[in-house]
């Protein structure tokens, strides 16, 4: 059953949605050469303390995982798509990683994702990222009242088809509220005009997973997590938490455009 969210309700998401874009922009300022995945994890849950949240991800045990997830991030590097499990490992220079990042606040949950390139990108990484940033933003756009889900499955699919990408198959995104995975699922590719129909007060998470090789397939590690590209090539994975309402897709967790100190004239004071 999808669970329509009021008013107050989006609200209160969108509170928890500023909590995880707080998190991933701590952690995307603070991922370089030499930082280590536990590194980056202990400063997102800082960062979940400091808001007075928790963790969807820290213990969550879904029917297919052999352990609890031990960590408040999921940090996959280069080959890794999604689930991978933070641990002693130190970015390199040309890394490819991608976070994904969930809290709990009020009760409500936001669920996002970044990926980003460490020290000098590889413009192969370059493109994998802005294609699985113009899916997301395809898909977002297509979550009207009115549309299905199918609608937003096909923007999301065209973009990185139409880029020569692969799409991990079974892979989806999902609904958000008071669990971190709802009905219904949002699948990366699919047929306009089909599924379910989206009506105001859905949320649900969008997240393109992009493999950079063009083939669809994966397998996971030994921890029963880790889920790697079969060709070895790269992955991407962004996503956010988008409320439908009326007045079109709202965002729940947009992070502010980051400035750096000295640029943009004054700017920076004002984001
Ligand atoms: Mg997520
Ligand atoms: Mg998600």
């Amino acid at each position: 059953m999808i669970k329509l969210k009021t008013e107050a309700s989006i609200e209160s998401m969108g509170a928890a949605g500023q909590v995880v874009a707080q998190a991933l922009t701590a952690v995307q300022e603070a991922a370089g050469v030499g930082v280590s995945l536990l590194e980056l994890d202990e400063i997102a849950h800082d960062v979940l303390r400091t808001a007075g949240a928790s963790s969807p991800f820290l213990g969550y045990r879904p029917s297919f995982a052999p352990t609890p997830f031990p960590a408040v991030i999921c940090a996959s590097v280069n080959d890794v798509i999604v689930h991978g499990i933070p641990d002693g490992y130190r970015l390199r220079d040309g890394d490819l990683l991608s976070v994904d990042f969930g809290a709990r606040l009020g009760g409500w949950v936001g669920d996002s994702a970044i990926s980003l390139t460490v020290g000098t990108a590889r413009p192969s990484d370059v493109r994998l990222v802005e294609t699985a940033e113009r899916a997301l933003a395809a898909g977002i756009g297509a979550a009207l009242v009115g549309n299905r889900v199918g609608d937003i499955s096909h923007a999301v699919g065209t973009v990185c088809r139409a880029a020569g990408y692969g799409i991990p198959e079974g892979l989806t995104g999902h609904g958000v509220g008071r669990q971190m995975h709802e009905e219904p699922s949002v699948p990366n590719e699919g047929r306009p005009g089909r599924g379910p129909r989206l009506r105001e007060g859905m949320v649900i998470a969008i997240e393109p997973m992009l493999i950079a090789g063009g083939t669809d397939g994966y397998r996971d590690d030994p921890d029963g997590w880790t889920l790697r590209t079969n060709d070895g090539s790269r992955a991407a994975h962004v996503e956010h938490t988008v409320a439908i309402t009326k007045a079109g897709p709202r965002i729940l967790t947009a992070r502010r455009e980051h400035t750096p100190a000295g640029h943009g004239k004054g700017q920076a004071d004002l984001l």
